[in-house]
């Protein structure tokens, strides 16, 4: 009787569409049939999960990482939002940096840019937001987030699936694509594993059946498993951990969590936001208080010498070549120099010497105006709104247009790319970029949606799979059910 109720909430949570990814992580956690041997599975290409920091080195020796993670699409209140959360410095005085899983609907592609070339990462968070998603919404986003974020193939690493619902499929999926790395599985207590590379498979979520012999084996890609706090319950809280309690008892789960990780292994402790919760909206609840909350628990972490507010990213290159703490400020991925182009390109940042606008890439922003969305971009607008199955249109403008703009080549972060008069203004080898993963196919949605047909045999068994964790999730489906945010 308990299982049909619970299967039917779940399935009327699935239904309802509901954007708020798995806030409570848990379900029952089976023994782990997961095996590595660490005298084969060596770094850099190759780490078994562990609780243990990798190179052998000594917790108090290894730096205390806390990776910031914002969801969903990029609109500028909520960019707003998460800047406001990342005010804080890392030890060497370089800005904290985050990590944002971008899903295309109301996405203002030139807020994208903006986040990117201020040395945040861009990830994957599918086209339409769908859990269990096909290999054409995955490979949409990447392509829309490259034509009009301007974000080089090569640096679109990661990926996060929508609601957290994966699959073995899914993560085949990401490795057919390129990506580097997965961070959608959750990490407890006892599996509170560095991240690790899945050539032994899945250590986490293991209750799903995920980590089963043969399951999942891709060698060189990573997952970064999102670290539960444990509430006063015991419970893990997973995604936007603020609304699971006052913001004084969230603010010492979050404290005792963030000891438990700095005081023993130094796993890193992740802070999992959708920014719309923390951002205000006329004629809707103030959310003031929640967002100071968070705001004054981060600000409460900073200052330490060995507490680093990072990327995904950052953190996948400290672990392919693991450094203590002391080596950690001069490594070339936790550098912070902005390009100083000498003039003011499109590329995402402000040139103060040339325009201060207040708008990054100000006036040479283009307009794309759709019937129902509209958004900004580098490059060029497309001649349609962007859908799943042609996410890149043809240009508005033809190239011999004098407005066309000059789309990034291979050769040419996007940072140093001025998209009107098609030049890259790197000059040397400091900041020099060869993109190498440029989808084998000129149109990558159609190269893969072979794959996407599996998603809906997929389906019935990531819902049932789901309902343990819906099981947990009862006391906060009902706030669920009227955050129908994104
Ligand atoms: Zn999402």
């Amino acid at each position: 009787m308990k299982v049909l109720t619970l299967t039917a909430i779940a399935a009327f949570f699935v239904a309802s569409t509901i954007a708020q990814e798995g806030a409570t992580a848990g379900g029952t956690q089976t023994t782990s049939s997961y095996s590595c041997d660490p005298n084969t599975c060596k770094l850099p290409s190759c780490l078994c999960a562990s609780t243990s920091p990798p190179g052998g080195l000594q917790p108090k020796d290894t730096p205390q990482f806390v990776v910031i993670t914002f969801d969903d699409s990029v609109q500028a209140k909520l960019l707003q939002t998460a800047q406001d959360m990342l005010n804080v410095k890392n030890p060497n005085g370089c800005p904290a940096k985050g990590s944002w899983y971008v899903s295309m609907e109301y996405t203002d592609f030139s807020l994208v840019q903006q986040w990117y070339a201020n040395g945040n990462e861009v990830a994957d968070h599918t086209f339409s937001h769908v859990g269990s998603p096909s290999a054409q919404e995955i490979a949409a986003a990447k392509s829309m987030l490259h034509e009009y974020g301007g974000i080089p193939y090569g640096k679109l690493k990661g990926f996060r699936a929508p609601f957290l619902n994966y699959t073995a499929d899914t993560l085949n999926t990401i490795q057919k694509q390129g990506f580097l790395y997965d961070t959608s599985s959750t990490a407890t207590v006892d599996d509170c594993y560095w991240p690790y590379t899945l050539d032994n498979g899945m250590a986490n979520d293991c209750w799903t059946g995920i980590c089963d012999p043969g399951k999942v084996k891709l060698p060189g890609v990573w997952e970064v498993p999102m670290y539960a706090v444990m509430d006063n319950a015991n419970t893990p809280q997973l995604m936007d951990v603020y609304l699971a309690g006052s913001v004084s008892d969230v603010t010492t789960w979050s404290n005792n969590n963030f000891q438990r990780h700095y005081n023993g292994n130094r796993q890193p402790f992740g802070i999992y936001v959708h920014p719309t919760h923390l951002t205000n909206y006329p004629g809707t609840p103030d959310t003031s208080s929640l967002k100071n909350g968070v705001v004054s628990f981060i600000q409460s972490l900073a200052g330490k010498p060995d507490v680093w507010f990072v990327t995904n990213d950052q953190l996948l290159q400290w672990m392919q070549n693991p450094v203590p703490n002391s080596q950690l400020a001069s490594q070339p991925y936790m550098q912070c120099n902005l390009p100083n182009t000498g003039k003011e390109i499109c590329n995402g940042l402000e040139n103060i010497t040339v325009t201060a606008d207040g708008v990054a890439s100000g006036a040479l922003l283009q307009n794309c105006n759709f019937n129902t969305t509209n958004w900004h971009t580098c490059y060029n607008c497309p001649s349609a709104a962007p859908t799943l199955d042609t996410p890149v249109p043809a240009p508005l403008l033809q190239s011999t247009d004098p407005n066309y703009r000059k789309p990034v080549p291979d050769n040419c972060d996007s940072i140093w790319w001025d998209p009107v008069a098609g030049q890259c203004l790197c000059t040397n080898s400091t900041c020099a970029y060869k993109d190498t993963a440029i989808p084998t196919t000129s149109n990558s949605t159609n190269g893969t949606s072979g794959n996407g047909s599996s998603s809906n045999g997929k389906s019935g068994n990531a819902a049932n799979a789901m309902v343990p964790v819906y099981g947990t999730l009862l006391t906060t489906v009902i706030a669920g059910l009227t955050a129908l945010l994104l």
